[in-house]
């Protein structure tokens, strides 16, 4: 355990779940407000961000294929949602006092910078938050696959997943009182074993590009600013 941050640049995945704070749908201002004090103590012990957020809160592909929809146009509509939920965060963020951009994987000129990996680069060294947008800009993918892919391509030294569970469990801690924490796995076992961390496409991603992801819950306020200094619950896939 350390004081100091064991990382210079990080990439958070929030999922859009995470922006619901106690709604069943939408975004709560309160709970993205939350989230941006969080990514301001990381921000002010010298750790550049990046954020990927999703889109559930709104709009998944797969109920809209389940009602009978296309899957690419019900995709696209939940690469929308992700567009919304990142310019709330950007909002909460400038108003916590830092500068940030949304970058979108589908270009909005009106909205948002295109996603263009040098600028995103520029932005983090001019000490911006960066929130990528729309996924990966193409359906039948998802916003966890978008992390990986942009935590790869801006060399991210990690990959935080915030999710509402302290971690991964060998069995569902709500269900299960004699539930285990995993301190430590390997990306492989969480492909075998098809531990729910992320998806396969995500885990293969990080894996091949050495990145390690630590899994922490969002819930609990500070927590993204311990886990940066490896205090507290998380588990590390390494
Ligand atoms: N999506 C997509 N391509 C991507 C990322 C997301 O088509 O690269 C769509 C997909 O329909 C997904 C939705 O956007 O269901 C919202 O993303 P996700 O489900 O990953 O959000 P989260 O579960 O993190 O809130």
């Amino acid at each position: 355990m350390s004081n100091t941050p064991q990382y210079r640049r990080v990439l958070l995945k929030c999922s859009g779940e995470a922006l619901l704070g106690n709604q069943q749908y939408g975004i709560d201002v309160e709970t993205v407000t939350r989230i941006a004090a969080d990514i301001k103590e990381a921000h002010d012990m010298g750790v550049e961000v990046c954020v990927v957020v999703g889109g559930g809160n709104i709009f998944r592909g797969v109920s809209g294929t389940a009602q009978g929809m296309d899957r690419s146009s019900a995709d696209y509509m939940g690469m929308m949602a992700t567009v919304m939920n990142a310019l709330a965060l950007q909002n909460a963020i400038e108003q916590q006092g830092m500068d940030s951009r949304v970058l979108s994987a589908i270009p909005m000129s009106a909205v948002c910078e295109p996603y263009i990996r040098r600028r995103a680069e520029r932005h983090l060294e001019k000490g911006r938050v960066v929130i990528f947008a729309a996924g990966t800009g193409n359906p039948y993918f998802t916003t966890d696959t978008a992390a990986a892919l942009r935590a790869a391509e801006m060399k991210c030294n990690a990959l935080l997943k915030g999710t509402n569970v302290d971690g991964v469990y060998d069995k569902d801690p709500q269900k299960h009182e004699d539930a285990k924490r995993y301190e430590t796995l390997s990306h492989l076992e969480v492909l075998a074993q098809d531990l729910k961390v992320m998806d396969a496409a995500a885990i293969s991603l990080a894996r091949e590009n050495a990145i390690p992801i630590l899994v922490f819950s969002i819930q609990e306020e500070g927590s993204f600013a311990r886990v940066l200094k490896k205090e507290g619950c998380f588990t590390e896939v390494i």
